[in-house]
């Protein structure tokens, strides 16, 4: 089947393009849209027609308001030039060459076997530029996002500092739960043999474990801000001991409101420690973080979404009910192996993954009102294809590291162009194909 291609490399991105460019946005014609429309509803009765079939269907642009969203696509030009945006960068990328293998860093032999075990040869470029700063003890930030291998880039080096000071404690902080429970697993798989444990502690579970498992003093903390001010409350985390501190995704952290959390426990902790900073974006609010709790921090930033390059993407025309049916016969391909839908709100995620599997198609849904443990069975489901789709917000898909996502689907349009840049790198990751498709009113 033909697939309705938005590639960037494809002749007719660069060709659309270019015609636009000699004229301004308000003097688009519907022909310049004509090429990237898709059929709603392509002839079902006259057997079953590739969705990426183009019969020249084409609907006026019109204003989209939807119900006080201010959508990132209030025309189709924007919603165009959005789309476009991701590939434009990544073309204009050099590829990165490492200055470093990872026998080059002086870890001792058996986290460097582990390392192997796992299957790293080279470092990714965060890794590569900041083991190096992490090793020599310097404070770090780093720009990077998920995909780019940043959990490693601060876990290598502090494992090796806690294996080297065995005193020494680590906290990370990190905005989700699903993220805080992959650092954990990633430590325990780069730990493993090493003689020292980590612990997750995140809101939406029993706390009481928690509490337990600090009593055993585990050398790595991983939570989330508001359980970890809860535990240190409670009295049952004490931070005194706690010289290394990273932020995961600080930026997320804020926008979820963590703020005062994070100033809180950062507070709380001594004056001279190792802070590691990452995020994906730079804002006045994240500088001001990094000006109040960093010393003299090293600055790595690295490019973004490389792995968008791998990633088809293009919009479907469709709105209203017909969203629906459209994805459910979309699902029907067998192309669709591993499918993230996302939408806007929590009640929607939870109401597609239901209507999905009303039409029996293995679905579920992950969201700010599922308890930890239901958001983590979805998240399994799904990695071992137990679920073929899952449904999802932005914020509780952030940061998760999903292999082998083979579409991201748009139902609901992303808030903005960082939202959009986030979702479609879920699929087309370490190299793999995927594509991202948007629904378009
Ligand atoms: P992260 O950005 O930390 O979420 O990592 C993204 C994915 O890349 C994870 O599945 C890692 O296990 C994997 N990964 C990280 N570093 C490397 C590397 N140097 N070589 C191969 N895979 C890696």
């Amino acid at each position: 089947m033909q697939i309705g291609r938005w590639n960037h490399q494809g002749s007719n991105s660069s060709g659309a393009n270019k015609q636009r460019g000699r004229r301004n946005s308000d003097d688009l014609r519907p022909e310049d849209f004509a090429q990237y429309a898709i059929p709603a509803r392509g002839g079902r009765s006259g057997g079953r027609r590739g969705f990426g079939e183009r019969r020249g269907a084409f609907n006026r642009p019109r204003r989209a308001t939807r119900g006080g969203f201010r959508a990132f696509g209030e025309t189709e030009h924007e919603i165009q030039k959005f789309i476009n945006r991701a590939p434009t960068q990544v073309e204009e990328e050099a590829p990165y060459e490492p200055k470093h293998r990872f026998g080059d860093f002086p870890f001792l032999p058996k986290l460097k076997e582990n390392i192997e075990k796992k299957g790293y040869d080279l470092p990714t470029p965060i890794q590569d530029q900041t083991i190096p700063e992490i090793l020599a003890g310097r404070d770090v930030v780093g720009l990077a996002e998920t995909g780019s291998g940043k959990t490693a880039a601060f876990l290598l080096p502090l494992i090796q500092k806690v294996m080297l000071l065995p005193g020494e404690r680590v906290l990370i902080m990190a905005p989700t739960r699903e993220l805080a429970v992959q650092i954990e697993q990633e430590l325990a798989s780069f730990a493993k043999g090493l003689g020292f444990r980590g612990m997750v502690a995140v809101g939406g579970a029993n706390i009481m474990p928690q509490i337990k498992q600090l009593k055993w003093d585990p050398t790595f903390v991983i939570g989330t801000p508001g359980r970890l001010k809860d535990l240190m409350e409670r009295k049952a985390l004490d931070l005194s001991n706690f010289g290394t501190v990273v932020l995961d995704e600080a930026d997320r952290m804020l926008d979820m409101g963590f703020i005062d959390d994070m100033r809180f426990i950062l507070g709380k902790m001594r004056a001279e420690r190792h802070t590691l900073f990452f995020s994906a974006t730079m804002g006045k609010d994240i500088e001001a973080l990094i000006g109040d709790f960093l010393k003299e921090p090293v600055t790595i930033s690295v490019k973004k979404r490389e792995t968008s390059a791998n990633v088809d993407q293009d919009v479907i025309r469709i709105g209203g009910a017909d969203k629906f049916e459209k994805l459910t016969e979309l699902l029907q391909d067998r192309d669709f192996t591993r499918t993230l839908v996302f939408v806007r709100t929590k009640h929607g995620a939870e109401r597609l993954a239901k209507m999905l599997s009303r039409e029996r198609i293995f679905a579920d849904s992950i969201h700010g009102d599922k308890s930890h443990n239901a958001r983590l069975r979805a998240l399994e489901a799904f990695k071992r294809g137990k679920v073929q789709v899952l449904v999802a917000t932005d914020v509780a898909a952030r940061g998760l590291d999903i292999p082998e996502v083979s579409h991201v689907i748009n139902y609901d349009l992303p808030g903005t162009y960082e939202d959009y840049v986030h979702r479609i790198g879920r699929t087309g990751r370490a190299s793999a194909k995927g594509k991202a498709l948007t629904f378009v009113d």
